[in-house]
């Protein structure tokens, strides 16, 4: 049997905090009970967001609690090339589309339903009238015609979870306008070509999967197993999240929370 392989992808966009701490101890757990390999992945294709002394962060908070990741790290905005293969492959299938719309055009959609990130459910404008030329587009997939591609339905191996429905997002975006790629492209790639075997991620991530899942048949790319975690909660209703200032683990450590305390607290003693 080929050797598993783990990955955490973490995007450079605050500290991290006890969620992504759980996620990678996590990873790093599986990767060593069955004799994997675990990468990291800076996913930084959005330099609005991206800060190199969030990079850095990252490198000093992950080897403070002790795990040794697979050198060198994989930066996504150093990879640029390789999502816009895997986007002029789709456009040469006849699977995406120019979308010119603006964000306050789409807030403007009364979509029912939304996608399952809340948002409106795309209705098609650039795809039946064109998209607006000589300004800036993002790229589209055409959803129904990509999934009468599919010649088997699609599953979500190593996982019992509902069946994937990558319809419930609509004309999803593949390239935004700002950036030229998006997380689901990218990570599709990412993964295909890092031979990650096992993505175990957090449950805010599942419905994602279903789009990775369609992409990964699309390219004829194999599957690899999928596992969502639960997440760190900070109430009842709601997650750990840095644009929410929950606490980082520099902040942790700078209360005397030692490694150790953050392992046992997670549950990895
Ligand atoms: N970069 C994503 C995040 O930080 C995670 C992506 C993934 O694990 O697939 O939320």
């Amino acid at each position: 049997m080929s050797t598993p392989v783990f990955r955490f992808a973490p995007s450079p966009n605050g500290r991290l905090h006890l969620g992504h701490a759980y996620s990678a101890l996590l990873n790093e757990k599986l990767a060593r009970q069955t004799g994997g390999r675990l990468l990291l992945r800076i996913e930084d294709t959005d330099p609005a967001r991206s800060k190199p002394e969030f990079v850095t962060g990252i490198i000093e908070d992950l080897a403070w609690l002790g795990i040794v990741f697979e050198t060198p790290m994989r930066r996504q905005s150093e990879h640029m090339n390789d999502y816009r293969a895997a986007l002029s492959k789709l456009d040469a299938m006849g699977l995406i589309y120019r979308c010119s719309c603006t964000r306050s055009q789409l807030a403007a959609t009364n979509a029912n339903p939304a996608d399952p990130d809340g948002q409106p459910f795309y209705p098609q404008t650039c795809r039946a009238h064109g998209a607006k030329p000589g300004v800036p587009f993002a790229l589209r997939l055409k959803m129904d015609e990509a999934m009468a591609r599919l010649s088997r339905p699609l599953k979500m191996p190593g996982s019992v979870e509902r069946t994937p429905d990558p319809s419930l997002w609509g004309d999803v975006i593949l390239a935004r306008k700002d950036t030229g790629t998006s997380y689901h492209l990218s990570v599709v790639v990412d993964d295909h070509l890092q031979g990650v075997t096992h993505v175990v991620r957090g449950a805010d991530m599942a419905a994602s999967t279903s789009i990775h899942l369609l992409l990964q048949e699309l390219f004829g790319m194999p599957h690899p197993a999928y596992r969502h975690h639960d997440l760190i909660m900070h109430d009842a209703r709601r997650k750990l999240s840095k644009s929410h200032g929950d606490q980082s683990l520099l902040q942790l450590r700078s209360q005397g929370v030692s490694a150790a305390d953050i392992r046992l607290m997670l549950g990895f003693a």
